[in-house]
């Protein structure tokens, strides 16, 4: 068994051997622990909309609607956690792929100004029809280090939280040189995070608000992959955030 500890009694190298054991099965025993909990998780993200689905096939299957709007409406509902269910088994994919070494990055010399440029326009519509302001205030640096795929996939996916999580008002994004690195900000002005929240927040499946993250088609696994591919790619990532004025994500990338 893990639980077992062996005494420490001396400061020789026995007492350092079974310290170094001690640490290894408190590490094997977090590992566990955060296994079982990470299944547990997951079978509860992929069960939620398999109820979903069974229970609105089988109202319909009974021939218990008559109405054809709401017939339409919980084909709506079947389409749409179909769908989730799709997100959530794409993303868990993604994820164990990455722990295991295998996506392979292609890193090359990019432009990241215009990288950003390009995520900026892509999400541009999606911000105007919310009547959230996109903004930008990007210098001119050399080039980065970095896999230009991965990249627009990091960015797209702050941008896309950025948008989701706020109700009004602006979204930042800028660019800057700091000692040999790249550095982004994606800003917003949404919400925030609660300070004891945030060191949780690139856990798989954390969501600060379980229900409202749910509804706005959230997995909660979306910074889980972001953090893992900005590391992967050399980078670094990391969040601050205020209460009721905002949050800023801060990614830096090796110069090429
Ligand atoms: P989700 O799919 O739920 O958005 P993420 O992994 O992308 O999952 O984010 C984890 C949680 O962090 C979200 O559920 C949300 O509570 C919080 N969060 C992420 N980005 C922001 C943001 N820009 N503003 C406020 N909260 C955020």
């Amino acid at each position: 068994e893990l639980e077992v500890r062996l005494p420490v009694r001396s400061h020789d190298e026995v007492g350092s051997l079974s310290g170094a054991i001690n640490d290894l099965a408190m590490e094997l025993k977090r590992y566990r622990d955060t296994r079982s909990e990470f299944f547990a998780n997951v079978s509860h993200e992929l069960r939620t909309p398999v109820t979903y689905l069974k229970g609105y096939a089988n109202v319909l299957a009974n021939g218990l609607v008559d109405h054809e709007e709401e017939k339409q409406q919980y084909l709506h509902i079947i389409a749409d956690e179909a769908h989730r269910l799709t997100v959530i088994i794409n993303d868990l994919f993604e994820l164990a792929k990455m722990e295991e070494g295998k996506i392979t990055f292609h890193l090359e010399s990019v432009d990241v100004r215009r990288a950003i440029e390009k995520s900026v326009n892509k999400v541009r519509i999606k911000a105007e029809q919310k009547g959230l302001q996109l903004v930008s205030a990007l210098e001119t640096i050399p080039r980065c280090l970095v896999d230009p795929v991965r990249l627009e996939q990091v960015l797209l996916n702050l941008l896309d939280n950025a948008i989701r999580y706020t109700r009004e008002g602006t979204i930042k994004l800028a660019l800057q040189q700091e000692n040999g690195f790249g550095v982004i900000m994606i800003s917003d002005s949404g919400s925030g995070i609660p300070p004891d929240e945030l060191p949780y927040i690139f856990e798989r499946f954390y969501r600060v608000e379980k229900s409202r993250s749910r509804e706005l088609g959230g997995t909660g696994l979306g910074l889980a992959i972001v953090q893992k591919l900005v590391q992967l790619q050399g980078g670094t990532i990391e969040v601050e955030s205020a209460m009721g004025q905002g949050t800023v994500f801060r990614l830096s990338f090796p110069l090429a």
